[in-house]
Parts: structure tokens; C-alpha cells; sequence
């Protein structure tokens, strides 16, 4: 059984206690990945208490992950929305980890889906603290490239965020960890830098700031496009390019971000030590704009908190 992470968990419309929220073994996802999911966070105010982090931009997310498969999510985004804030409401978090995932169930062996087979859906909310550590936050993570490469774009679409992507992401960052990094990066079937197990990379070299395109086999992560609207606030305007592998090794600076890692400096790349080797100027001001949006400190000029209550 899984791990109790909290009281309740939404599971096609009825809120249930954690244990009671199971799914068959002959669950289709299970057998074939056949899921979609999305990872939000939710933050505790000061101001406006809860507030779930660019909602709208992830119930999107999983609807599109679904347009791609061709699954049919039985609930509208309004009803995704609103059922989100039930259940944090439920387990009364002040803030969380909030994981949709909408999959197929027991609908019987073969990959022929019928048509217009409906998905089940689930909605978790548990509290979850900086995924690459607090520490990690502060002074970077050590990082590594791994010997694999991310999905080509032929053969799986890497923006849907659909359960069998992630056997990938599991290779990278075990790989990663068995190295002794904290992370693990990515390159592409062309050798060109794409992302991490679960986050988007950005590179700062005099100035310079750049990120991989959309066609280097990344998931657009709306943290990074949060990243990328902070840093033009700042003045900053991002490249998005093909970024070598080398460009690594001589950057000044290096942040990772995700839902799961917000934004995390990287220190080290393949034990080559990243600018100074610790969080660099750029980077810290990032963050501070990042997480100013939740202590209030950032105006939230673009609608991104969405109050639970
Ligand atoms: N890439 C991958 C492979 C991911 O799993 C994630 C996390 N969802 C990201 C990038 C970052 O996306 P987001 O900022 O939307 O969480």
C-alpha cells in the first residue's frame, strides 16, 4: 500500500481516505504507462493565504498531455480546479505537492484503447519539501551528464507529461545518483544539452542567459517559463538556443527548475566546478523574486496565485 502521505485523496469525484484510494493489478497504465499527470505546488502566504501556483497553466497541462494520447478526462478544467482546492482543503495543508494524474484503468488487456474509453482521475495533496534539499537551494547541487540520452522526437512526445516518459527520467537520475550527483542532465539525440530527470536547465555565461528550445527534447516547464518571465522583469531577455555540452563546463552560472525543485543553483557539472562553485548573482536573484511571489515580496503582476479559500 502506499505510503499514507495524508488523510484523503480525490479519486473520481469522491474525496476517500488515503488507503482506500487502490486500483487493480490489471490497471492499463500500469502494464503500459498509459497516464498523464501534472505536479503543482500549493504555498502558504502571508497575504492570501494558500495559494495553488499557476493552476490554470497545469490543468491545461494535463489536458493537452491528454489531447495528445487522444484520452478522454471526463471532468473540465473548471471541475480539475475546483476539485484541487477540495482536497487540500480536506487535509487541511497550508501547503502542498499536489499530484492530478489521469490514467486507464482496468479496461482490459491489448493496446487497442476503445474509442473514447474515459480515464479515471486522481487528485493527491501531501506536504513536500525542496526536492533537491534545503542545503541544495542554498549552495547548488552537484550534477552530472548521463550517458542517456532524452526520447528522441519521433518516437514519444517529451511535452506530454505522460507516465511512460518517465522510465526516462528514472535511467538520468539513477544513473546520476549512482555518479554521486543529486542530479542528473540530459542531452539529446543530437548531443545538444536538453534538460534534467525533472527539471529545465538555464545557463548564464557573462550576462548571457540561455535555455534549450522546445525541439531539445524538454518538457516547457511552467517553471521555466516563470523563470524566463522573472528574468524580463529584470531586465534580462532569454535566449532560447541549442546549447553545447561544453557550454556547461564554462558556465558562469547553471539554476535547474521545476514544480518539484523550484529553483536550484547547480554547483558542479561532471565535477567541474560551476562558476565559484556556489549559488551565482543571477541565480540568488531568481530565487528571491521566485519565492518573493509566495512571501509576499514579488507583486504577482500575472495572476499566478490562486487562493484556496
Ligand atoms: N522536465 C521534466 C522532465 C519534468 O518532469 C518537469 C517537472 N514537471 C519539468 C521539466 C519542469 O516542469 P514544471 O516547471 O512545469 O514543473
Amino acid at each position: 500500500m502506499a505510503k499514507k502521505q495524508a488523510e484523503f485523496i480525490w479519486f473520481n469525484g469522491n474525496i476517500m481516505p488515503w488507503k482506500e484510494a487502490t486500483v487493480h493489478v490489471m490497471t492499463h497504465a500500469i502494464h503500459y504507462g498509459s497516464s498523464v499527470f501534472e505536479g503543482v505546488r500549493a504555498y502558504h502566504t502571508p497575504h492570501k493565504g494558500t495559494c495553488i501556483f499557476r493552476m490554470q497553466e497545469h490543468t491545461q497541462r494535463l489536458l493537452d498531455s491528454a489531447k495528445i494520447y487522444r484520452m478522454t478526462i471526463p471532468y473540465s478544467a473548471d471541475a480539475i480546479n475546483q476539485a484541487t482546492k477540495d482536497i487540500i482543503k480536506k487535509n487541511q495543508l497550508k501547503s502542498a505537492y499536489i499530484r492530478p494524474i489521469a490514467f486507464y484503468g482496468d479496461i482490459g488487456m491489448g493496446l487497442q484503447v476503445p474509442f473514447g474509453q474515459e480515464t479515471e482521475l486522481v487528485i493527491a495533496a501531501f506536504e513536500w519539501g525542496a526536492y533537491l534539499g534545503e542545503e541544495g537551494l542554498k549552495s547548488g547541487v552537484d550534477a552530472g551528464i548521463t550517458s542517456w540520452n532524452r526520447l528522441a522526437a519521433n518516437t514519444m512526445p517529451t511535452g506530454a507529461k505522460a507516465g511512460g516518459n518517465y522510465l526516462s527520467s528514472q535511467l538520468i537520475s539513477m544513473e546520476a545518483r549512482r555518479h554521486g550527483y543529486q542530479e542528473g542532465i540530459a542531452l539529446d539525440i543530437n548531443g545538444y544539452l536538453s534538460e534534467g530527470a525533472g527539471e529545465n536547465l538555464f545557463i548564464m555565461r557573462n550576462g548571457i542567459i540561455s535555455t534549450p528550445p522546445r525541439t531539445a527534447a524538454i518538457l516547457p516547464g511552467i517553471t521555466r517559463d516563470t523563470v524566463i518571465t522573472l528574468l524580463a522583469e529584470m531586465g534580462y531577455q532569454v535566449r532560447e538556443e541549442n546549447i553545447p555540452r561544453e557550454a556547461l563546463y564554462l558556465a558562469d552560472e547553471i539554476l535547474m527548475c521545476g514544480t518539484a525543485a523550484e529553483v536550484t543553483p547547480v554547483k558542479s557539472v561532471d565535477g567541474i566546478k560551476v562558476g565559484n562553485g556556489g549559488r551565482g548573482p543571477i541565480t540568488e536573484k531568481v530565487q528571491d523574486m521566485f519565492f518573493g511571489l509566495f512571501n509576499g515580496k514579488t507583486e504577482d503582476k500575472w495572476g499566478w496565485l490562486t487562493p484556496v479559500e
